[in-house]
């Protein structure tokens, strides 16, 4: 085996269904993280495996310079679902990616440098996105990283107020904080970032790629804030799996964002794919389905599980339990016991990040499952 990176887990997966995965054996799985977010609309989804197979016999790739229908059509759509006043967007092949961009497009258009970013804050591996990345985890034996980069607390508006100045080009940002926990900001911290990076014109910079594609219970989870960032990326869910980041800006970015590019920038068979996703995710109304659901979930995990654990928290199907010990306990457990696969956040933290298409029953069954677990770890 040449998997140096990962440490694979015992469960072998061959195929998947909906909401279940199915191992070599025929175990079946209730998927309650979604492979980190990136099956929102569950395995294997008819619309996207249609559109992923024609597309790719017709013309799975051309480079960039050639215009395709399809890149267009998703690129339009892209720019369409962005929050107002944002309709410029920036394709590439992951969040990292997605990232990277954000953080030269805001370079380039305030001519800076300076960029704050939060602690347990995650914005993916590569060596400028991982400069923005707090835990020593993912970043030690790497330095040196990009620089020009400080880390606030997060949600804490007097450190944000002192961090930024004439030199800021960005402060970047999850509106809810995925790797770290599950940790929302609050709205006063928003609206603190956007008056303090709009008062010195540095880019404010939303990285929505846990958060967004509906998630939340709407498109982005900034709709539900009183602030829109000048930049918001995107990736995991937005392709239901396939390789697809999204940076999107306003136009004064845009204007200024320099060179750059990605070969790979929305290729037709992933452009496929991304736009089956996107017209899925809306035209079934996912996102309000999300918010509907994920309020029950949560409700009903703090009716059974809130007097035994520290905190259930998150916004639609993004929820977080923080639990007293072990979060890696509970999620073996969970698999191995009850055939649910949940996601760890940090070591006291269980992450839920289900495919939006999960019903009423599957949230019942995690909800049993979690008050067994809880009871026995
Ligand atoms: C996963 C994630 C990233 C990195 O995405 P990759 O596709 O793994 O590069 C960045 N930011 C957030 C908030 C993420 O959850």
């Amino acid at each position: 085996m040449s998997e140096f990176v990962f440490s694979p887990k015992p469960i072998r997966i061959e195929s998947g269904d909906g909401t279940m995965l199915q191992d070599e054996s025929g175990t079946e799985y209730l998927d309650m993280g979604a492979s980190y977010a990136c099956t929102p609309l569950g395995h294997s989804h008819p619309a996207v495996v249609n559109a992923l197979s024609s597309q790719a016999e017709q013309l799975t790739y051309v480079q960039g310079s050639y215009p395709v229908q399809v890149r267009e059509d998703l690129y339009d759509l892209v720019t369409d679902l962005a929050p107002e006043p944002i309709d410029h967007a920036w394709l590439s092949n992951s969040g990292t990616e997605a990232n990277e961009a954000a953080i030269k497009f805001a370079r380039h258009a305030t001519g800076r440098s300076k960029i704050i970013a939060m602690k347990d804050g995650f914005h993916g591996r590569t060596l400028g996105s991982l400069a923005a990345t707090w835990k020593p985890t993912y970043r030690d034996g790497f330095e040196p990283l990009a620089d020009g980069f400080e880390f606030i607390t997060f949600d804490d508006e007097a450190e944000l107020r002192d961090a930024v100045d004439e030199e800021t080009a960005a402060v970047i940002l999850e509106p809810i904080q995925g790797e770290g926990g599950i940790n929302p900001a609050s709205d006063s911290f928003l609206e603190a970032a956007r008056e303090a990076t709009e008062s010195v014109d540095a880019a404010l910079i939303f990285d929505e790629i846990q958060t967004g594609v509906g998630r939340t219970g709407t498109m982005w989870a900034t709709e539900q804030t009183p602030v829109t960032p000048d930049i918001l990326t995107a990736a995991k869910g937005i392709a239901n799996g396939l390789p697809l980041g999204a940076t999107m800006v306003r136009e004064w970015i845009a204007e200024d964002a320099g060179n750059h590019g990605s070969t790979f920038s929305g290729g037709p068979a992933i452009a496929a794919a991304g736009k089956a996703t996107l017209e899925t995710v809306t035209g079934d109304s996912l996102p309000a389905h999300a918010g509907t659901l994920g309020s029950t979930f949560k409700q009903k995990l703090q009716a059974a599980v809130g007097d035994s654990v520290k905190a259930v928290r998150g916004e639609g199907l993004m929820i977080g339990v923080q639990v007293k010990r072990g979060a890696n306990r509970v999620v073996g457990n969970l698999a191995m016991n009850h055939g649910i696969l949940a996601l760890p956040a940090g070591r006291t933290v269980v992450r839920f990040l289900p495919p939006l298409i999960i019903g009423a029953d599957e949230i019942e069954r995690t909800v049993d499952a979690m008050s067994e677990v809880i009871d026995e770890v």
